[in-house]
Parts: C-alpha cells; sequence; structure tokens
C-alpha cells in the first residue's frame, strides 16, 4: 500500500486518501456529494450519535422525527431564511407523472417543517420550554467540490429546537447548549471554538448565531456546528404563541443547535496521523483489536488466548475485534492502525504463557498487561491513550493561532489570527480581504490566544467598542 500524502504540506489529500483508505465511506455512489456509508463508517456515526443523544438529553430534550418534505407554503413563511436556502434547495414537483398541486421542498433543515406543528403544540406556559432534536437527513444542493464528511449534499443532521417562554429562558437555552456541546467535543478529544459570526454571516433568519469551530492547521478552519437565538423571527411568522401566566397572548422565544457529520470529518482530520486514522475510544468502531501472533512451537495457544481476550472484553462491554485472518501480525498491525483502533492487543506464545498480553496503543505506548483482571486493565489503557490524544489535540489546537496587529500579518498567514475589530462591517469586509478567508467572528469567553483586551482596531485604529475577533480561511 502506498504511503499516505503528508498531512501538513498536502492536507486535502492526505484527508481523502484517510478516508479511502480506512473505508469510511464509498463515494462511488451516481450522485456527486451523496456517500455511502460502510459498515466500520456506519459505526463511527452511530458512537458518534450516541454521545450527542446523551449529552443533549441530560438537558432535558426529547428525541422526535418529523417528515422529510416541506410544502412550498410553509418554507416561504419566512422570508429571510428562504432567500438564504433559495439556491441549495431540492424540490419535488410532480407525483408519478402528475404536477403536484403544491411543491414540496426536501428538508435543507427543519424549522419550516416544525414550526407549524410547534403553534399547535404550545397552548400555555405550561408547554414550555419545548426542547426537541432529531437525527435525520437533510439536503442541501451543494455546487462546490464535495468532499466526505466535509461538504456533501445529503447530510447527517443533528438539529435541536426548542421554544422558551422569554428572551432570558432563551439565551440561557444557548448556554446549556454550549455546555452540552463542551461535554461532547471532551468525549471526542476534539478542542473547539465558540465563534459568535457576524451579522452579514449569520444563519438565515437567526437574531445571532454562534458558530462552532476547528482549527484545522495552516489557517484553516472547519464549522462543525452552530448555535441560533432566533429571538421571535419564526415564532412570529409561524404564530408559535402561549398564554402566559397574566392571561396574555405572547410569542415564544426560539433557539436551535445543530451538528452535522462534519464532526466525524473533524475527528478525522484532527487526530489522524502519517499512519491514518486515529478515533477517540468514544467514536472508535472498534476500541479494541486482538491479533494473535502464531507460532510453530505453540501449537494453537496463541489463538485459543486470544479468544478467550477477545470475548472476556466483549462480555466487559467493550467494542473488540479477533482478528484471527492468515495475514501476517506485521500487516494486520499496519492494517488496524490506518484504521484508528485506539488500542492493539498482541497475544503470541511467550505471553500466552505467561499468561500477560501485551498491548500498544494507537499513539504507540506499549506495555504488557496480565491476564488477570485484564478488562480493567484495558479499560485503564484506553482512558490514558484517550488523555494522551487529547493532551495531543489541545497542543496542536493551541499552536493553531496567533495574534496579528496589521492587515499585513493576516496574509498568507498559517494560522487563525487574533486581532482588534472594532465591530464595523466596512472593517470586517478588509480583513476578510487580507485572510483571503473570513472574519470568524467574536470568541465567546476567554480568546485562543490569552492577552489583555486589543486598544485599537487592525483596520481603522478606533479604540471604541474594540473587542478580540478570529480571522481565518473556512474550509
Ligand atoms: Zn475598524
Amino acid at each position: 500500500m502506498a504511503e499516505l500524502p503528508d498531512k501538513r504540506t498536502q492536507f486535502i489529500d492526505w484527508y481523502l486518501a484517510v478516508v479511502e483508505e480506512a473505508g469510511l465511506s464509498d463515494k462511488r455512489y451516481g450522485v456527486k456529494g451523496m456517500n455511502v456509508w460502510t459498515p466500520y463508517g456506519f459505526r463511527a456515526r452511530r458512537n458518534l450519535d450516541s454521545v450527542m443523544v446523551r449529552e443533549i438529553e441530560a438537558t432535558g430534550s426529547q428525541a422526535v422525527e418529523f417528515p422529510a418534505l416541506i410544502p412550498e407554503t410553509e418554507f416561504a413563511k419566512e422570508k429571510e431564511h428562504i432567500q438564504g436556502f433559495d439556491s441549495e434547495v431540492y424540490w419535488v414537483t410532480k407525483g408519478g407523472s402528475s404536477p403536484l398541486d403544491v411543491n414540496l421542498v426536501l428538508r435543507p433543515t427543519s424549522e419550516t417543517a416544525m414550526y407549524p406543528v410547534f403553534a399547535l403544540w404550545v397552548r400555555s406556559h405550561q408547554d414550555l420550554p419545548l426542547n426537541v432534536y432529531q437525527i435525520v437527513n437533510t439536503f442541501r444542493y451543494e455546487t462546490k467540490t464535495t468532499r466526505p464528511f466535509l461538504r456533501v449534499r445529503e447530510i447527517h443532521f443533528f438539529e435541536e429546537h426548542t421554544c422558551q417562554v422569554d428572551e432570558a429562558a432563551a439565551t440561557a437555552r444557548v448556554a446549556s447548549n454550549l455546555a452540552a456541546f463542551a461535554r461532547m467535543a471532551e468525549a471526542f478529544a476534539l478542542p473547539f471554538l465558540a465563534v459568535r459570526r457576524p451579522d452579514w454571516d449569520k444563519f438565515a433568519g437567526a437574531y445571532y448565531s454562534i458558530a462552532l469551530d476547528i482549527p484545522l492547521g495552516g489557517g484553516r478552519t472547519l464549522q462543525i456546528g452552530s448555535v441560533h437565538h432566533y429571538r421571535e423571527n419564526f415564532s412570529g411568522p409561524y404564530g408559535i404563541r402561549y398564554e402566559a401566566v397574566d392571561g396574555s397572548s405572547r410569542l415564544v422565544q426560539q433557539t436551535t443547535f445543530g451538528l452535522s457529520e462534519r464532526l466525524l470529518g473533524a475527528i478525522l482530520a484532527v487526530h489522524g496521523d502519517r499512519k491514518g486514522a486515529v478515533f477517540p475510544r468514544a467514536v472508535a468502531p472498534f476500541e479494541v483489536v486482538v491479533i494473535p501472533v502464531p507460532s510453530s512451537s505453540a501449537g494453537d495457544l496463541p489463538q485459543r488466548t486470544a479468544g478467550e481476550v477477545a470475548e472476556r472484553l466483549a462480555r466487559h462491554g467493550l467494542r473488540v475485534h479477533l482478528d484471527a485472518g492468515p495475514e501476517r501480525p506485521g500487516a494486520k498491525y499496519y492494517h488496524w492502525e490506518l484504521l484508528g483502533v485506539p488500542l492493539r492487543l498482541e497475544v503470541g506464545a511467550r505471553e500466552a504463557a505467561a499468561r500477560t498480553v501485551t498491548a500498544v496503543t494507537r499513539l504507540g505506548l506499549k506495555s504488557s498487561l496480565p491476564m488477570d483482571g485484564l478488562e480493567e486493565q484495558v479499560v485503564a489503557a484506553l482512558a490514558g491513550f484517550d488523555r494522551a490524544l487529547a493532551e495531543r489535540a489541545l497542543a496542536e489546537f493551541r499552536s493553531a493561532f496567533a495574534l496579528a496587529t496589521s492587515l499585513d500579518e493576516l496574509r498568507d498567514s498559517a494560522v487563525v489570527r487574533q486581532l482588534g475589530w472594532c465591530g464595523r462591517e466596512e472593517c470586517g469586509h478588509r480583513i476578510e480581504e487580507a485572510v483571503d478567508g473570513g472574519l470568524l467572528g467574536v470568541p465567546e469567553g476567554k480568546p485562543p490566544v490569552e492577552a489583555p483586551l486589543p486598544g485599537t482596531c487592525i483596520v481603522c485604529g478606533r479604540t471604541d467598542g474594540v473587542r478580540w475577533a478570529l480571522a481565518g480561511r473556512p474550509l
């Protein structure tokens, strides 16, 4: 097998090679941007979803599922929203050979599917908050070059939609979503930025949008999700009203929280290395692979012991794979490293005789584990692997940012730049021009480079209202 391209200098080539070689997706389907999830890729996706479900349900959200087709009449009710999606939607216009009375939109996102129904569900303040989510596929007619998990036309999508009594409750829901995402990101060992997008770059119909961005090195960033505050921008047109305690009729305040399969792309992009994919334990299709190392003198003892090891770990609830195939052990090591399995256990004649196994993490840490209490030892080794992976990712995250004090520093920058910005749109566009990318926005909480507040705007030199902002090149 050919060596992978260099991740640092040929990022996209490296990424595509890892997805391909690790067999995570089959891109040969007959429609561009619609990938086939393979058994191995699907396992990763299901694990990813289960972390999302666990964390969002811990905040009181309930699963629902709405139809994929939305009547044009409902879709058109929120003007800004439909303009934002105009060029991206797929239309269903015929049933058999007859034109439909009302054309249908294949959901690009589900506000306009859900909100007419929310207007029926929400009656009184006792119905609030309404916090529901769904994990479904959405469709967007992407015209740029598609890439597996990063830019696709059929998107595996998590979306939470909520109705709240007032603006303060909606703002609190935004904070709760950001905290839930922080817990998900911890499980994925994925350092991230929460950035309030500038007004010209917010979600269509939102009051404000907080994007979740991952730096990918080389000044590039990847938006993997977002949290939006809608105020009454949708509840007005859709008539989502409730009777307040004082008997008055009020519009609800709404929020949404969206994450996509880009999260899987980010995990591959951030953790992968020259040997291939690296999965954190929570996402790994298999947490452990067990490989017997045959020897002519030991008969089938290594195979039998490996089988025993795999069975014990599976009974302990671990996702384990026994690779008993005919390939040489070295070829198997290479294969499972490429596929990103966190922990490999080798069982040879020496180990079998001594009642031990040799454990090697995907980051190369080797140790000998006793068969007595093996389950606990393996769990501890996996936890150690996750910690090491998080440390490596955090070190890379920190090195992905630097301050900039002049527009010149933004040109051809190999890092995401943190700079002073006055908040004016004209200065924002000058920054975007210089960086040949985007003004990502203003970080929520602490900026990635710890520094006292900036004195002046990098463009106009004004001192009033200046705050830290980030500029980079979104993928
Ligand atoms: Zn300015």
